[in-house]
């Protein structure tokens, strides 16, 4: 792992990935499984914490069909209509979550200097309530949710990041674009002559990904503090 000091100079705009970059995704889970546990407890008596059966369900390996698993294990009768209520609950839920302490002291930083972008893949309404949560509606400029094109137009797809450099009106060169997840977050950026920097802080969901072709991220960081950007 890279800790060295990284000092990238020309950058103009600095556009940034949400989850996991500027929060760890994990206490949007942990808070969405709290809105879940809710709503299940007005509809039912559960056995145990809903909130800690999910959790412990979460980690072990049931991510993705936990609501599934919690209301199998308790021979539930309304899994089939339930569940999608439930996915819907987590996705649209008003979250608890905080930036990362780093992504914090930096965005304070570069907003004197950079223009601040974003780009995230993910649902609309979540991302938005997630930007809403962590006080950055007013701090970034574009904001691109991938999704208010389709889901076709997801990272690897270079159409948010050609729109961010059309919007800003910047050379490729003079952007950077720093995001997790090296399956996906850099192919375009690079395509593009962008500069890209991956944050690995090892607690990531994504943070074992490898890169995929194309993908490399420029840079490595552990934290955004190891990062420092000149005009
Ligand atoms: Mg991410």
């Amino acid at each position: 792992m890279n800790t060295r000091l990284i000092k990238l100079t020309g950058i103009s705009v600095v556009v940034l990935d949400l989850d996991d970059t500027l929060y760890p995704e994990r206490e949007f889970v942990w808070s969405g499984f709290e809105a879940v546990a809710v709503w299940l407890r007005e509809r039912m008596d559960c056995p145990v914490d809903p909130a800690r059966r999910m959790r412990e369900l979460f980690d072990s390996g049931s991510r993705g069909r936990v609501f599934n698993a919690l209301l199998a294990e308790w021979a539930c009768p309304h899994i089939a209509d339930w569940v999608p209520l439930m996915i819907d609950c987590y996705r649209s839920h008003q979250p608890i979550i905080r930036l990362y302490p780093d992504a914090k002291k930096a965005l304070t930083a570069w907003r004197k200097t950079f223009q601040l972008s974003l780009i995230s893949d993910g649902m609309l309404k979540t991302q938005q309530n997630k930007l809403r949560a962590l006080g950055l509606e007013s701090v970034l400029e574009p904001i691109v949710i991938t999704d208010q094109w389709g889901d076709s137009f997801r990272k690897p797809h270079p159409r948010a990041f050609e729109y961010v450099e059309s919007q800003t009106g910047h050379r490729a060169s003079q952007c950077v674009y720093i995001g997790d997840n090296r399956l996906k977050d850099f192919v375009a950026p690079n395509q593009l002559g962008w500069r890209s920097v991956c944050v690995c802080r090892g607690d990531g969901l994504y943070a074992a990904a490898e890169a995929s072709e194309g993908g490399r991220p420029e840079f490595q960081i552990e934290t955004l503090s190891h990062l420092l950007l000149c005009k």
